[in-house]
């Protein structure tokens, strides 16, 4: 067996395991075990994915987002869309033409044609149900394609947001990124299933409406044309514009509720420990409520517009009537004409109106491309070069050449770095806060490329080096270990998800997590929480450190956590420290002097420059800052012995 399955997985023990003693049954009754075991086989395998992951886009990938290249990556299902919408438009619109025949032909005192009724009778009826079969079809295409786009976008946006670097996580806030991933996706998913069809649809019926307009009467069609259309393209000239501002401000407020929600949730221990509840629901109050004031405007102004537009309508219909009637009188127009006339004018307003909503959405979803645009544009700050060599098996030399780095133009944070580390062998960055001790240990991971100078492993820039093949030879403890919705086996082969389970259990045993493991109430796999919020945090560093242990990095990058934890606790991470460190390269960037103690060389860390190299006796010797440092920390100590 594997622990490959993948992170999310089902309940503990695979369906049907009987409950333990105590504890409410939670499986499936037997007398339906049989169902769903028939159902499980008749499911079919789920064949391998054919994903591969590059890190940096392809060609088709870089090219920029727009509307239409995700369209027309469908252009099958683009035609017959298009095909339908143009069946609609002018089945829908056949039937005012058919009723004026009727009227004209049929129903004229002394010429009544009773066959002729029944004929538009029943051509009315045809295109009315031709429309709406072609309108089921449509709607059909345009939801398959909606979808199929709305997938090629949403793997899109989140494969580049797996190549951005750290740098962009740090920079932008958790909220905005969520709000691109959710409501500007969700906006396109509107445009896409129905606003796009629903504008062509409209548009071209304008179109028909117009030229059976003027076909049935130019006169009053001239008269529609003049009178009602200058005040319509006003009205409606006014409305995109306010409600472009109007959805605008929807967005960005949208954006800052999830930023505060997200920021709320993520720092909620905080937030109770400080007694921060009540000034949280404030601010949430007021973030809110600006939302609900910008969906405030846009209602407002719907509701200016729709009514405003069909009073419109029926002053042009009014007018009409007066100068159509005085035709009639004076048989210069067939009463046939007239009520087809009166009945397109009807409809000329709805797709109007229909058109100008439909404009919003329209207005929405390129607002969010622009947005999604934009954060598909970003380059990652650390990019892999296109001649970029797999790095061969490393010994683990890793050499810091004359390295500065700044996070930020003109603030440097290390400075003219000089560094040479022999394989195998565990150098402890100590120093004060700020220092920069983290900073170098990103440089070797690469998460950051250095300003000046270059990082080496066994004489490759690793500039010149695929991620992948680096990385894959690198293994990192953070500070904080985070640990993924999933069960402790899968936590612990992360990194290496074909670990066979002997090798997960090697893992385990060697970093001497077994007895946290035994007391799970279902071993490796009791499922964590979130982020292993449910395990303390000396069982979170096992889990890391086994991680760590199981992936076979040859260069280890550890940042020591700085929680405090009890005696016993501290003994076994150092233990499993000492075994993770055997024979590898390491960095280990030291909160407590106890933990440099172990390393083979100590640097001494101040301002972004390394002031002091040496090991634990030599530094102590030469009685500079680190010797300060340890004869504070001995005197602590006796004193803490003393109380
Ligand atoms: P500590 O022991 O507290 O972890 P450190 O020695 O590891 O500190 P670094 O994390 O390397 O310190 O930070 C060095 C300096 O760089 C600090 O002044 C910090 O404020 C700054 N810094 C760190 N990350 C960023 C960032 N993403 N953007 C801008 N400045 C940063």
């Amino acid at each position: 067996m594997t622990w490959g399955g993948g992170f999310g997985g089902g309940p503990p023990g695979g369906f049907g395991r009987p409950s333990a003693p105590g504890l409410p049954f939670a499986g499936i009754p037997t007398e339906l075990q049989t169902r769903v075991d028939g159902l499980v086989a008749s499911e079919p395998d789920h064949a391998a994915s054919s994903l591969v992951f590059d890190q940096n886009a392809d060609e088709s990938e870089l090219r920029r987002l727009t509307l239409t290249r995700l369209l027309t990556k469908y252009p099958g299902m683009l035609v017959l869309s298009g095909l339908l919408i143009v069946i609609i438009a002018v089945a829908s619109q056949a039937g005012p033409k058919f009723t004026e025949i009727a009227i004209n032909k049929g129903m004229v005192p002394g010429h009544t044609s009773f066959r002729v009724v029944v004929v538009m009778a029943v051509a009315y009826l045809i295109s009315v149900t031709v429309a709406a079969i072609a309108q089921r079809f449509q709607a059909q295409v345009g939801g398959r394609l909606a979808a199929w786009v709305m997938n090629d976008l949403r793997v899109k946006v989140f494969a580049h947001l797996q190549r951005l670097s750290l740098g962009f996580f740090t920079d932008e806030k958790a909220g905005v990124i969520m709000s691109r991933m959710t409501s500007d996706i969700e906006n396109l998913q509107q445009l896409l299933q129905d606003g796009l069809a629903q504008l062509v649809l409209q548009g071209l019926t304008m179109v028909v409406i117009t030229i059976i307009l003027f076909t049935t009467d130019v006169r009053l069609a001239f008269i529609t044309v003049v009178l009602i259309i200058p005040a319509l393209v006003g009205a409606s000239i006014w409305f995109t514009r306010a409600s472009e501002r109007g959805y605008d401000k929807v967005r960005d407020g949208i954006a800052d509720v999830l930023t505060d929600l997200s920021e709320s949730l993520h720092g909620v221990r905080i937030v109770t420990a400080h007694n921060r509840q009540r000034h949280n629901v404030i601010r949430h109050r007021n973030v809110v409520g600006a939302y609900r004031d910008a969906n405030n405007y846009t209602g407002h102004i719907n509701a200016v517009y729709g009514p405003g537009t069909q009073l419109l309508g029926v002053l042009g219909q009014a007018v009409l009537l007066a100068v159509g009637g005085t035709m009639v009188l004076h048989h210069t127009l067939s009463i046939g004409a007239l009520v087809a006339f009166f009945l397109y004018l009807n409809r000329f307003f709805q797709p109007i109106q229909l058109l100008v909503q439909q404009y919003n959405t329209y207005q929405q979803g390129q607002s969010s491309i622009t947005k999604l645009r934009a954060l598909c544009d970003t380059e990652p700050e650390v990019r892999e070069s296109p001649d970029a060599s797999t790095l061969p098996p490393i010994e683990g030399a890793i050499v810091f050449e004359d390295v500065s780095f700044a996070y930020l133009p003109g603030r440097p944070v290390l400075e003219n770095v000089d560094l040479a580390m022999a394989p195998g062998e565990t150098v402890a960055f100590v120093g004060p806060t700020g220092a920069g001790k983290s900073t170098m240990a990103k440089l070797v991971t690469r998460f950051y490329d250095p300003t000046s100078g270059r990082v080496t492993i066994d004489g490759h820039d690793l500039r010149d080096v695929t991620m992948h093949s680096l990385r894959s030879q690198l293994g990192v403890v953070p500070q904080e270990p985070f640990l993924f919705a999933g069960t402790i086996g899968e936590n612990i082969s992360f990194a290496r998800p074909e670990a066979s389970e002997a090798e997960v259990a090697e893992a385990v045993e060697r970093v001497g997590l077994t007895e946290v493991i035994e007391r799970m109430p279902h071993g490796l796999d009791t499922v964590v929480h979130e982020r292993g919020q449910t395990l303390s945090s000396g069982e979170r560093q096992l889990i890391a450190l086994a991680r760590a242990f199981l992936a076979h990095p040859r260069v280890l990058v550890l940042d020591e956590a700085t929680s405090n934890l009890d005696l016993h606790s501290e003994t076994k991470i150092e233990a499993a420290l000492d075994v993770l460190l055997e024979n590898r390269t390491a960095i280990l960037i030291a909160h407590r002097l106890s933990t440099a103690m172990r390393a083979d060389r100590i640097a001494v860390t101040d301002d972004g420059r390394i002031i002091e190299l040496g090991s634990h006796a030599e530094l102590v010797a030469a009685g500079g800052r680190y010797a300060e440092m340890y004869e504070t920390w001995v005197s602590q100590a006796e004193a803490a012995a003393h109380d």
